[in-house]
């Protein structure tokens, strides 16, 4: 079975990105972590970033039961990722405690800078990880893990132009969970519910999950691009994992 390791940079955006694909993994038998690079700081108008901090580490780790995988928080700042020195010694040393074969981690383009620093830190995790001599405390990687960038929010880069995944996971046989995971992000349903006046939540993930689920033809999808930079892995290692609810675009174009 294989070891997958999601690497986001906030409580939630791995679930709303790819909660559906870790579900059928997890489902599957491999091995599922769902890392967040902060624990969402900055996510309450109400509360303080402290008290909002533990809440939200709370939620994610709950949200992560439903599907039997486990939640670390990498214990960064919101706002305050950034590609350097301490920064990628920490996402490397995540990489060796998960050691994945798969790594699933933010776009490069996103609308906020956390994701996109996040995306970077991660790449380049993927490439220390199996280095020796950068020591981060665990043994290195043995080697490169194959790279995938989930969808960036909305599908869309900040100039607003459409970015099209390499393939769709069908993910209707675990819309539940997904929905389930999300729920259990109270302070963020909570916030949007108390400034929009009503449960948008919950229904804007699904809106997003039916858009990327008809790009493929499936009711509703996960979008992913698989990273085959030199000397990044190209074999389609998490396609054949998810063998018959993989709808590969090339051939819908
Ligand atoms: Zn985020």
């Amino acid at each position: 079975m294989a070891r997958i390791l999601a690497v986001h940079a906030h409580p939630d955006d791995a679930e709303i990105l790819a909660g559906g694909t870790l579900a059928l993994l997890a489902g599957a038998g491999h091995t599922v972590t769902i890392a967040t690079l902060t624990p969402g700081d900055c996510g309450s108008a109400d509360l303080g970033p402290d008290e909002i901090a533990d809440l939200r580490r709370r939620e994610a780790a709950a949200a992560a039961v439903h599907i039997g995988a486990n939640y670390v928080c990498l214990e960064m700042r919101d706002l305050v990722i950034f590609n350097d020195d301490a920064a990628r010694r920490r996402v490397t040393e995540a990489l060796r405690q998960a050691r994945p074969d798969i790594v699933l981690a933010s776009s490069p383009v996103d609308y906020h800078c956390d994701h996109e620093a996040a995306s970077a830190l991660a790449r380049d995790a993927c490439f220390a990880a199996p280095t020796p001599n950068y020591r981060t405390g665990s043994d290195p990687l043995d080697a490169i893990p194959h790279l995938y960038f989930m969808d960036p929010v909305g599908g869309r880069d900040r100039e607003e132009n459409l970015l099209r995944p390499d393939f769709v996971v069908d993910v209707a046989a675990a819309i539940e969970r997904k929905r389930a995971m999300l729920a259990e992000h109270a302070s963020q349903r909570s916030w949007l519910r108390k400034h929009h006046g009503n449960d948008e939540y919950i229904q804007q993930m699904d809106q997003w999950t039916r858009e990327r689920g008809a790009l493929a033809g499936a009711s509703h999808g996960e979008g992913f691009r698989q990273y085959r930079g030199h000397p990044y892995p190209r074999t389609p290692l998490l396609q054949e994992l998810l063998a018959g609810v993989v709808i590969n675009l090339q051939a819908h174009a």
